[in-house]
């Protein structure tokens, strides 16, 4: 079989020292492609390409970045179908799910290209006489862009646009399960105008290509979205060689249903949260904390909602949950629900590996009640596992929101405006949701966590530039 999946070094295609393979894990029979992998030697020749690029793409018009971010939002809006079809088939994520994420992303690139057009500065006058003060943003230079799997375009979007829109050069390393994605997009991004260089795709490992490029000293910036574990290993090496790092990593988001709410809107909050996307999502409910007054209702409802669930192949239509990304995330979600059970949560539904018509990653989704001590109430599983834990008042219930290490979203179902406003002020989060699922948020606006959540300015909207840029002052005598 040809390589289809390359790496983009230097406004040139190649190959790698190694092939890997792309699975659909909706159908293992199924190879999605071949693609190049990386050695450090070929990372640090992307590593310098981005370098001798800097001055160019720095010295860019604010024209001409918005016209290169703009062709290539316009070109995913153009091909979400196409594009979102190799996503559902790559990632496993339902067909839907996939096209609105590949919609997201050319809309993050828009978004972008018109934040090209607006960096801000400031003027002021100076304490002194015949001086005057400016405060600009100049670009950081080359970034280093590091993926996770779970939104192969949405992600690599909202970090590359920012980063070429404020004038840095990339090196982008996407997760090693989805690298038709990340060629789909570095294809597009090579058709749009940018000088050789500016932009630059290296697949491989993340223990190869990543640490390669969080090691190196020709990379300024790194930004990181992944796992807790490699996120505190990149921080460690970025700050050792004083380089700006951003961190995206996990989360065990709370959605609290109060007695006062629309049950039947909790509930489809709650599945919606818990499970779409096969649970494998930063802000996935994964913990349902339910006020006592209502909880059995709600537990038996929520029961009979996960049951009807239908998983099934990713490209098929009617299907609602896809299998899991590889064999490690099953087998990962398959030992938390047996941890569930020995730790003595109390099961509701699934938990099981499936058989459909083509073999896959099937799993049912999965229901507990847990105590707020148990590991699968605490620890992240990244799969279709919830918990449910019961609270006696809304008190109860915010301080067991608060209890976790974490603290990317949190969620609040009430028709109470005080307690929604309450919990919007005492939720330790980076995002709240107010009768709405915790997962599902806006391109435009900030997005990001406290806690062991994240590390480092946020991602998306405008306060991307806190990341994306430097800031300088600068002193003219004026007279
Ligand atoms: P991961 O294992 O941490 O990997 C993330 C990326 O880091 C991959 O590209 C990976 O490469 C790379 N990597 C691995 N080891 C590295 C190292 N030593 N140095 C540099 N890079 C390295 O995470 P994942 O399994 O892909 O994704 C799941 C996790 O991401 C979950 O914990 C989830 O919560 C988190 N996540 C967070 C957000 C957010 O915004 N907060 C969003 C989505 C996902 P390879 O895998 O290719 O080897
Ligand atoms: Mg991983």
């Amino acid at each position: 079989m040809a390589v289809a999946f390359k790496h983009y070094i230097n406004g040139r295609w190649e190959t790698g020292v190694t092939l890997g393979v792309s699975e659909n894990p909706s159908d293992l029979s199924d190879v999605v492609g071949e693609f190049a992998r990386a050695d450090a030697a070929q990372a640090e020749n992307a590593i310098r390409a981005a370098a001798d690029a800097r001055e160019a793409w720095a010295a860019s018009t604010p024209q001409r970045r918005f016209e290169v971010l703009d062709a290539v939002g316009s070109e995913l809006l153009a091909r979400k179908d196409e594009l979102g079809t190799l996503l559902a088939r790559e990632e496993g994520k339902t067909l839907p799910e996939a096209i609105g994420e590949t919609a997201r992303a050319g809309q993050i690139f828009k978004f972008f290209a018109g934040e090209a057009l607006r960096i801000p500065g400031q003027k002021l006058a100076s304490v002194r006489p015949g001086v005057e003060v400016e405060i600009t943003r100049e670009p950081v230079g080359v970034v280093g862009l590091i993926a996770p799997w779970n939104f192969p375009l949405a992600i690599p979007a909202w970090k590359i646009a920012p980063a070429l829109a404020y004038g840095n050069t990339v090196v982008f390393k996407p997760a090693e399960l989805v690298p038709g994605c990340a060629w789909a997009l570095a294809e597009i991004i090579s058709r749009a105008g940018l000088p050789a260089g500016a932009f630059n795709l290296v697949l491989g490992s993340g223990r190869r290509v990543g640490q390669t490029i969080v090691e190196s000293p020709l990379v300024d910036a790194i930004s990181f979205t992944g796992s807790v574990g490699v996120g505190e290993s990149i921080l460690a090496a970025a700050t050792a060689r004083r380089a700006k790092v951003q961190l995206e990593m996990g989360g065990k988001n709370p959605l609290v249903v109060l007695a006062d709410a629309q049950l039947d809107r909790a509930v489809e909050h709650a599945i919606q949260g818990a499970y779409y996307s096969t649970g494998q999502r930063c802000t996935a409910s994964s913990r349902i904390i339910v006020e006592s007054a209502v909880f059995d209702r709600f537990a038996e409802a929520m029961r009979q909602r996960t049951r009807a669930l239908v998983v099934g192949h990713a490209l098929e239509r009617g299907t609602q949950i896809g299998p899991a990304v590889s064999r490690e995330q099953l087998e990962q979600d398959l030992a938390y629900v047996a941890i569930g059970r020995q730790e003595g949560a109390e099961w509701l539904a699934g938990g099981e590996a499936l058989e459909r018509p083509t073999r896959g990653h099937y799993l049912s989704p999965a229901l507990f009640v847990a105590q707020p001590r148990h590991r699968i109430a605490r620890e992240e599983i990244f799969g279709p596992v919830a918990c449910l834990i019961r609270a006696d008042d809304y008190e109860h219930a915010l301080a067991l929101a608060n209890d976790t290490p974490f603290g990317l979203c949190a969620g609040i179902c009430t028709e109470s405006l005080s307690r929604a406003t309450h919990f919007k002020r005492h939720a330790q989060v980076g995002m709240v949701m107010v009768n709405l699922p915790t997962a599902g948020v806006d391109p435009h606006v900030p997005f990001g966590g406290r806690k062991a959540s994240s590390h480092g300015p946020r991602e998306q909207g405008s306060y991307a530039a806190e990341f994306y840029t430097t800031v300088k002052t600068a002193y003219t005598a004026s007279g």
